[in-house]
């Protein structure tokens, strides 16, 4: 169960924040937070607006005695029904300046993808058009190398400006990112992404509307948009497809209480209708078990189950 509010370190942690004019909020529902709408209360939630604050909360002297994270636009986590014993750092909505100079833009880690991929179509700028369509902020995107239609975070950021668990900042050239799929030298470091540079290149606006109206389409088509998710829950493995082996194994369309995989897309799992965490992880698990049993392929989780 979360923290009361009221205990030790939380209090501090709210009373220190606030006075640093850091929103806080208190017992906060993270279905509120999550694109898959699921999700129990977190003791403390904070909101930094500017990198400053955010240095702030990080450098506080009591930070390391309470659990915590960060959190992007939650549509890469699944939160347990009982929530989150601890305090959450949440980026997007409020640290989320993007400025664009020269083809670079500079985007703080909690502007949403599709918000950057509005400025460079403004701008006349080519590259972001693959990521346009997907639900996550700058840092979120850059944490795990989000990609989509043969594009991929490591192929537009050129540095990443983190915060270590003291507060200090640093400057990582792209280089030294370690990207992979889905993975990048940030997955369980605890730095924290604060700011991201992306280099693009000058195209017609015309082209690069047309594209990113080309993938929403697809995405439109072939993901269930329509229902809270959080994207393929799995990551793809080798030489294959997550979708194409639960979809071999007939499991299109089970449902475990208010969580069912797609019809339109077997690799998502859809909050059909009031689906519960438990509910979710439930079917993931029977997702993973059926799919071993039959194919020998063991499916990984590329959502961060959070309990
Ligand atoms: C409908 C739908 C479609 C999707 N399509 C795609 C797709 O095509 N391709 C794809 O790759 N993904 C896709 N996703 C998944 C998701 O949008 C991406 O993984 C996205 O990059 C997650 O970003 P976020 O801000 O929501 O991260 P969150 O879910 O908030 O966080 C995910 C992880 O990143 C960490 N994190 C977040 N911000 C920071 C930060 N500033 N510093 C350090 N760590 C941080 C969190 O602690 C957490 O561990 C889709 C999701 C949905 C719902």
């Amino acid at each position: 169960m979360p923290l009361n509010p009221n205990s030790d370190g939380i209090k501090e942690l709210l009373d220190y924040a606030a006075s640093n004019g850091i929103k806080c909020l208190t017992m906060e529902p993270l279905s509120r937070h999550t694109t898959f709408k699921v999700g129990g209360p977190c003791s403390l939630m904070l909101f930094p607006d500017t990198i400053a604050k955010l240095r702030k909360i990080l450098s506080w002297q009591g930070l390391g005695e309470i659990r915590h994270m960060v959190l992007g636009n939650g549509s890469n986590v699944l939160f347990s029904d009982q929530g989150y014993n601890g305090a959450i750092i949440s980026l997007a909505g409020s640290l989320n300046s993007v400025k664009e100079s020269d083809g670079v833009i500079k985007a703080e880690a909690g502007a949403l993808l599709s918000r950057v991929a509005r400025l460079a179509l403004e701008r006349g700028l080519t590259g972001m058009e693959p990521l346009s369509g997907i639900p996550g902020s700058i840092g979120g995107a850059c944490y795990m190398n989000a990609g989509a239609y043969g594009g991929e975070m490591k192929d537009i950021v050129t540095s990443v400006t983190v915060l270590n668990r003291n507060g200090e900042l640093k400057a990582i050239p792209r280089e030294e990112l370690m990207f992979g799929h889905r993975t990048s030298r940030f997955i369980g470091s605890g730095d924290i992404i604060a700011e991201c540079t992306i280099k693009l290149s000058k195209a017609k606006k015309s082209d690069i509307q047309s594209a990113m109206e080309d993938f929403s389409n697809r995405r439109r088509l072939k993901q269930p948009l329509e229902y809270p998710s959080a994207g393929s829950v799995f990551k793809r493995p080798k030489d294959d497809f997550a979708g194409r082996l639960i979809e071999q194994c007939g499991l299109k369309g089970v449902s475990i209480g208010g969580a069912m995989v797609s019809q339109k897309h077997a690799g998502f799992i859809i909050n059909k209708s009031g689906a519960t965490s438990q509910d979710i992880k439930d079917l993931i698990d029977k997702i993973r078990t059926t799919v071993y049993n039959e194919t020998g392929v063991l499916l990984e989780c590329e959502v961060q189950i959070i309990d």
